[in-house]
């Protein structure tokens, strides 16, 4: 079987001032560091204002840096948009891209996701594109179509195993404490694997992460499932105390 390095992502939304952010990665960057050999790569995607600095606070360590989101856009006249670019020059290593808080709130379509994608790529980040249904397309019976629909408009051109990550959250588990069955998560991991596999040579080696209500408490279980190769978390990574039980799973 192929093996994949499980990657364990923190997306800490809209939350973060200095001082305490400095602490929690700073009390993360610790625990990771005394595991000899990580078995998994850790990453934290904090409000682009902290970027450099936490970079900076985790080097050395196994923990590294990401945006959250990026404009397509190299520089230019975006007023209050931020580059992959810029992302780079911070320290970031990877920049999430297409999460569904995106995808909702600033109306991101799969072109825009995918055209982020690529300024991802153009910078040698490696991109984590997230794809989830809604709960009335779950009830409609119509999850599969729609994660093919968005893993293959969204996924960026030149994607390959080292350089993309596919996230999959479903929408209505995201922020809601609520979790699909492992079926559930298995039968969509493997739909995805199933559709890479047509797009891209690597498609086995593709890490699919699952995201949407991680917490120390399910995350043995979600991880051990077929096909999920490590976690995006929101609420749970906020502080080092709550994340690190998921790390642990995995590193
Ligand atoms: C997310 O927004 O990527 C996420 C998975 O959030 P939470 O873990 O809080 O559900």
């Amino acid at each position: 079987p192929e093996t994949r390095r499980p990657l364990i992502a923190g997306n800490w939304k809209m939350n973060g001032l200095a001082d305490e952010s400095l602490l929690q990665i700073k009390d993360l960057a610790a625990r990771a560091s005394k595991i000899s050999d990580p078995a998994c790569d850790v990453l934290i995607c904090p409000p682009a204002t902290l970027l450099r600095d936490l970079a900076k606070a985790a080097m050395d360590s196994p923990v590294a840096v990401g945006g959250q989101d990026c404009h397509a856009n190299e520089k230019g006249a975006h007023t209050g948009d931020i580059s992959a670019t810029m992302l780079k020059d911070s320290g970031a290593h990877y920049c999430i891209v297409g999460h569904s808080e995106r995808r909702t709130d600033h109306g991101e379509t799969n072109a825009d996701v995918k055209s982020k994608a690529e300024a991802v790529l153009r910078e040698g980040l490696i991109a984590i594109v997230c794809v989830g249904e809604t709960l009335s397309e779950r009830e409609a019976g119509t999850t599969l179509d729609v994660i093919s629909d968005q893993v293959r408009n969204s996924l960026p051109s030149g994607a390959t195993a080292a350089n993309t990550v596919i996230a999959y959250e479903p929408v209505w588990a995201i922020g809601t404490g609520k979790t699909p069955t492992v079926l559930d998560v298995q039968t969509v991991h493997a739909h995805i694997r199933t559709e890479l596999n047509e797009l891209m040579n690597d498609a086995n080696r593709v890490r699919l992460l699952y995201g949407g209500s991680v917490k120390g408490s399910n995350a043995g279980e979600l991880m051990a499932v077929e096909n999920v190769d490590g976690a995006l978390v929101g609420g749970a990574s906020l502080t080092a105390e709550d994340f690190w039980p998921i790390v642990n799973v995995c590193i």
